[in-house]
């Protein structure tokens, strides 16, 4: 579904990602860890098309998306993104949110693009929050709901970058369940965690990145049972 070959990007003379090669199967959930810094967020940003790289490619449903002649607009309708702080849009009830990408930008009609929102409002835990504004949700609620939105789209890839850093503990706990639920229907994700039990129980392939490179990768026991690299043992030593 998504491929990088050799992707290298930098700041500057400060480079960032070397040598990203990564191979992404439909249903796949894969799980980018590493210290704070490593470039988890930066390489989320090269496959959702919101950086340039610098060399390599990036494909996307066998199509080379990091050909600057590729229309990235239409990329990212194929792909649902969540960062860290949940930017609904504040003006718009729940429902609004969820149906406006689907009708402007997809073509469906209102009513259509209502109902899957309703549906999805009612899996997520959320049937009763509808016609509610973001600002009267909780956190957890309102991240809830930036998922739910992402997902609306049908999108082929799902890109989630640290969905949990800004909540409590408890709030956490709720939308981990979503992103279980999510992977569970097969949904195809790359997402950035610190949540380690969850990349232990859910990730088809755990890649541990280190100063800008994938320093290993393989399945959540080759990982977490028996690192190869000393970096990976030292990182697991102070995150477990
Ligand atoms: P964290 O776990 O803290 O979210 P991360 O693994 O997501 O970390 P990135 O945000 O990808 O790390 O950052 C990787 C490196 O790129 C860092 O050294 C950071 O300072 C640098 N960086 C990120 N964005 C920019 C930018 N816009 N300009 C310059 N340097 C940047
Ligand atoms: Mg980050």
């Amino acid at each position: 579904l998504l491929r990088t070959e050799n992707v290298r990007k930098t700041y500057g003379d400060k480079v960032v990602l070397r040598d990203i090669d990564l191979v992404v199967q439909p249903h796949d959930v894969v799980c980018l860890i590493g210290s704070s810094g490593s470039g988890k967020s930066t390489l989320l940003r090269c496959l959702d098309l919101l950086e340039d790289i610098d060399d390599g490619s990036i494909w996307f449903e066998g199509q080379e998306i990091s050909d600057p002649r590729v229309d990235a607009r239409a990329v990212r309708r194929r792909m649902g993104v969540v960062f860290q702080a949940y930017n609904l849009f504040p003006h718009l009830s729940v429902l609004e949110n969820l149906t406006l990408a689907p009708r402007k930008v997809h073509g469906v009609d209102s009513t259509a693009a209502e109902a899957r929102a309703r549906e999805l409002l009612e899996s997520f835990g959320l049937a009763d929050k509808a016609d509610e504004h973001p600002d009267r949700l909780s956190g957890g609620q309102q991240q809830r709901v930036a998922m739910a939105r992402a997902i609306a789209t049908d999108p082929a890839l799902l890109l989630l970058d640290e969905v949990t850093a800004a909540l409590d503990p408890e709030l956490t706990g709720e939308v981990l369940e979503i992103m279980r639920h999510l992977a569970g229907e097969g949904t195809t994700m790359v997402l950035a965690t610190h949540e380690m039990s969850f990349a232990r129980d859910v990730a088809t392939k755990v890649c541990f990145l280190h100063d800008g490179a994938i320093l290993e990768q393989g399945t959540p026991a080759e990982i977490f049972e028996s690192p190869r690299e000393e970096r990976t043992r030292q990182f697991l030593r102070r995150v477990l």
